[in-house]
């Protein structure tokens, strides 16, 4: 137990819920039905409460029930489950993560073999819940494209498959006709395909796997915790409406967690934004290019990523930004669009009347030294938090384990990730700011014609 224990067991802590995002997400709105809305209400016991669903908190409440099937669980969200951070992303089901920090973009050759260890087994739950109980979610393992545009986007690729030698990964290079000849895009001219990363439509995935939770648990979305006393018998949550009595909570709520009371001024928040087209027509899908679907990472992590949609969409990601008190607003969600569409018509000129029918910001949780929460916070209060920019895999292991965790458990994955770094203080708020601002400015003026 930490030095948060004493601090937190005593007192009613009011916490600050998440601002509301100020666009939709198309990935949201095409998405199928909304989910049926189950206000929370009353005063009402749990065995344990789960505080938030994204790709952590879904599946810390799934595997909770799983292990516990006589227990009730509550899972709660700030927002509509699908239309938060874990839905708003690129849908890139990560097996080694990307890591921007690093030069070859991977870890030492230990933290890389338990990096995959844990995503393997995020992606193994994931896919567990798409052959086991159906979620629909447009699931597609054909792995990933790190794409290069530049001579210095080459180089970086040449860098990363350096690193995959040291670690005996597999990869094959995909030269300019190849690239060109998949994207319909004269701006490719090399890129190194790594399998083993599944593409997913995120809000499809989320929406669907709510439906297929076991029975024990009940879903109140636009629920956000207001308050909380952490103690015991049990711990007293508060909401809008009523109040929740918890045995265990388990807090999977990203950089808000710090908003609990743990963690405070560790956590980095920083937004990215993302814009999709509408379907495309036929004459237009005819200079798309060969592939029907696909995902390109940038060989510089500044850069833009895309993705073409099985319904024929593009989909473009870049642009981070300091996002201060963890709020983006419309306008920053335009400036980023500007960049999409710089980014679009570098690489489909002959589209570019197209624009855009969505974008959206989303938010990531960074720490200083690259540590993620996890663990028991204070006596029966768990944690999974800050994916440090990439956390579906991640986040689906970080759930899991942590239910697991919670029911007494222990596992390799438990082992790995207690060992980890947990997220270091950060400099003072101001200082930081400007930091994060200086260096994301420069490093996308840097990754030039790869945005
Ligand atoms: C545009 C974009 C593209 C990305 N692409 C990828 C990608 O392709 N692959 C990848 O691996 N990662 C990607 N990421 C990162 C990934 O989306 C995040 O790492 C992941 O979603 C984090 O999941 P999470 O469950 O920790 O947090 P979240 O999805 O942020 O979920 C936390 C939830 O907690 C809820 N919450 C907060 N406070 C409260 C409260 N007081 N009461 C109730 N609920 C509360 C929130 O409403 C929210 O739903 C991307 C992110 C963005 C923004």
């Amino acid at each position: 137990m930490n030095t948060f224990n004493q601090i937190v067991a005593k007192k009613r802590i009011v916490v600050a819920p998440p601002h509301p995002e100020p666009t939709m997400s198309g990935w949201y709105t095409t998405s199928g039905p909304e989910l049926r809305l189950v206000r929370q209400g009353g005063d009402v016991p749990c065995d344990c409460l789960v505080i938030g669903g994204g790709w952590m908190g879904l599946h810390a409440a799934r595997r909770f029930a799983e292990l516990n099937p006589q227990s009730s669980v509550i899972l709660v969200d700030a927002a509509r489950i699908g239309n938060n951070a874990s839905g708003r992303c690129m849908g890139f089901v990560i097996d080694l993560a990307h890591n921007p920090r690093k030069r070859d973009f991977v870890e030492d050759i230990k933290g890389n073999k338990e990096e995959l260890f844990v995503n393997l087994d995020g992606i193994a739950y994931i896919r567990s819940a798409v052959e086991e109980h159906g979620v629909d979610c447009d699931w597609d393992p054909q792995g990933k494209y790190h794409s290069a545009a530049t001579s210095h986007g080459m180089a970086d690729l040449h860098r990363f498959s350096e690193a995959l030698d040291k670690l005996g990964q597999n990869y094959s290079w995909v030269e300019t006709p190849e690239i060109q000849a998949i994207t319909g895009s004269k701006h490719y001219i090399k890129a190194l395909h790594h399998p083993g990363t599944v593409l997913v439509q995120p809000a499809k995935y989320l929406k669907n796997a709510v439906k297929s939770l076991p029975a024990n648990v009940t879903i109140h979305e636009n629920t956000p915790i207001v308050a909380a006393q952490f103690g015991a018998p049990k711990h007293i949550c508060e909401t809008p409406t009523g109040t929740i009595r918890a045995s265990k909570v388990i807090i999977c709520a990203s950089g808000y967690l710090t908003k609990f009371g743990f963690f405070e001024s560790r956590a980095i928040p920083l937004y990215t934004f993302a814009s999709m087209t509408r379907q495309l027509t036929q004459s237009e899908v005819s200079q798309l290019g060969s592939k029907r679907a696909y995902g390109l990472i940038p060989a510089d992590s500044f850069g833009t990523t895309v993705r073409r949609t099985i319904d024929d969409r593009l989909f473009l990601r870049n642009v981070y930004s300091y996002a201060r008190n963890f709020k983006t607003t419309e306008q920053d969600v335009l400036r980023a669009r500007t960049q999409q569409q710089v980014a679009f018509d570098r690489r489909w000129p002959g589209l570019s009347s197209i624009g855009f029918e969505a974008s959206w910001g989303g938010l990531l949780t960074l720490a200083q030294n690259g540590g993620m929460v996890f663990g028991e916070l204070a006596k029966n209060v768990y944690g999974a938090a800050f994916c440090n920019g990439t956390g579906v895999a991640r986040g689906a292991a970080f759930g899991k384990a942590v239910a697991e965790l919670a029911t007494g458990q222990s596992s390799a994955v438990i082992e790995i990730l207690r060992a980890r770094a947990s997220p270091s203080r950060t400099y003072p708020r101001l200082l930081t700011s400007i930091g994060v601002r200086f260096v994301t400015a420069l490093r996308f003026k840097r990754a030039g014609a790869e945005v």
